[in-house]
């Protein structure tokens, strides 16, 4: 097992991490900004180093000061946590070439599934169902482009293949918007991504989003953990996730599950993962693959009693995956409200110092969150600040348990959402199940 892991990340993450870490009996580092002394986990942590000022780009986002910070403490591997230098090729590499073991894929696979025109491309060999789309990136041909289009559809949508975070995505719905939204799309790709390559895709229109966990050791051995739905979004960030998706056309969902494990098995994948993909008229369209531990992992481990964290920790020490795909059983659901430091109505982040916290509790609830009363939220990361996850032996039980731990649960001095979660698990709709993508933006008049 390895001996002592450095965590390269803050919030409530950098907490679960080092929960995992301390069962497991693993030494843990602390690496903070000047901005985050009084964060929770740094407090747990065996050691702390502070990795400079507050400004992520000089901290979390510093692959120098980090990799310092490893050979300062002695310490064997990085977990990269979500966010940040998760899912960086570069960071993966440079933290194994200074001998500390990288708790995630292996560089070459990051780097193959953080181009998105690429990932599609390995998926599609190894038969996980994609998008109708352009075979590879856009040409400058514009007679090509404009074949492309016809060829699959309008709308269609015009996206970045280093595109992430929601950004760099364009939908046409003319041919005579088409040349124009690549044009731009381009730019905008260049300037934020440093990389202009984009590609087409057939634009869903009343999509689910309906994504995988899996878990490879790569010694050979993959296993998938289910699905979450994290249809309810805002802008393309996920507010409101759950496990598993319901409704779903169970052949369509055995078939995708079995190709999932095998793409990881055909890849090489080593670590946690996610094949996100889009859902519609029961057919699942792959997407994108997430190399790292997800947000919303807790959801799909309340429902298989695999905790996630402790497996990546466990293959990162070199060891086979602790269970086998059979052993793995579905039981009952869960649900994740994401509690954020920001207003209800307009979302402007809130940060500021938390006068009183008061969580939830009870049988079935668990909640992932680094703040605490006196707690000053800081404005300079995201606005993240806790999950509030509910488990019951079916989906209404954990439904009414998310509305009652809602109710019990204070946070004061800053604003959150949590009234628009006390609204959501109230929503008719959503209550039924299987709401698409556009839901929560057309509920909140966006
Ligand atoms: P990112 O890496 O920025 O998160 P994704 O490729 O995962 O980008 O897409 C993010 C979201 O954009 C999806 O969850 C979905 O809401 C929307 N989206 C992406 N591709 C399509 C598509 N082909 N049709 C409809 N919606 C899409």
């Amino acid at each position: 097992m390895l001996d002592k892991v450095l965590i390269a990340n803050r919030g409530e993450i950098a907490l679960r991490i080092l929960r995992a870490c301390k069962e497991l009996g693993i030494r843990t580092v602390a690496v903070h900004s000047k901005a985050d002394r009084e964060l929770m986990h740094v407090r747990l942590a065996d050691e702390a180093v502070c990795i400079g000022p507050a400004s992520s780009a000089q901290s979390y986002l510093n692959i120098p000061a980090l990799i310092s910070a490893a050979e300062v403490t002695d310490s064997s591997a990085i977990h990269p946590g979500y966010g940040f230098l998760s899912e960086n090729a570069d960071f993966a590499e440079q933290v194994e070439r200074s001998g500390f073991t990288f708790i995630g894929p292996r560089a070459e696979t990051i780097r193959l599934m953080g181009d998105k025109v690429s990932a599609i491309e390995s998926m599609k060999k190894a038969g996980v169902p994609t998008v109708p789309g352009s075979d590879g990136p856009l040409g400058d041909d514009e007679g090509e482009i404009v074949a492309t289009a016809r060829r699959i559809g309008y709308p269609v949508i015009i996206k970045a293949a280093a595109g992430g975070g929601g950004r760099g995505m364009r939908v046409v719905h003319t041919e005579a918007h088409l040349l124009s939204a690549v044009t731009v799309t381009r730019t905008e790709a260049h300037s934020a991504f440093g990389d202009g390559t984009v590609y087409m895709e057939k634009f869903l229109e009343k999509p689910r989003h309906v994504e995988v966990q899996v878990l490879a050791d790569g010694q050979g051995n993959a296993i998938h953990l289910f699905d979450r739905d994290c249809s309810l979004q805002r802008r393309h960030q996920k507010v409101l996730e759950e496990a598993p998706a319901p409704g779903l056309d169970p052949a369509a969902r055995a078939e995708v599950f079995e190709a999932c494990r095998e793409a990881c098995i055909t890849i090489g994948y080593r670590g946690a993962g996610t094949f996100e993909f889009l859902y519609e008229d029961g057919q699942f369209f792959f997407i994108e693959m997430n190399t790292r531990v997800q947000v919303e992992h807790p959801v799909t481990e309340m429902v298989t009693g695999v905790d996630i964290v402790r497996e990546q920790l466990r293959i990162a020490s070199g060891l086979p995956l602790s269970i086998r795909q059979e052993d793995v059983k579905l039981a009952g659901h869960a649900f994740e409200c994401r509690i954020n430091a920001e207003d209800a109505r307009t979302f402007m982040p809130s940060p500021g110092k938390v006068t009183l916290y008061h969580p939830p509790g009870g049988l079935g609830v668990r909640m992932d969150s680094h703040i605490y009363t006196g707690y000053t939220v800081p404005p300079h990361y995201d606005s993240l600040i806790g999950k509030l996850i509910t488990w019951g032996v079916d989906r209404d039980t954990a439904l009414t348990r998310m509305r009652n731990a809602l109710d019990e649960l204070l946070v004061e001095g800053i604003k959150t959402n949590i009234d628009l979660h006390k609204d959501l698990v109230r929503d008719g709709y959503f209550q039924q199940g299987g709401v698409n993508i556009h839901y929560l933006e057309k509920k909140l008049g966006l």
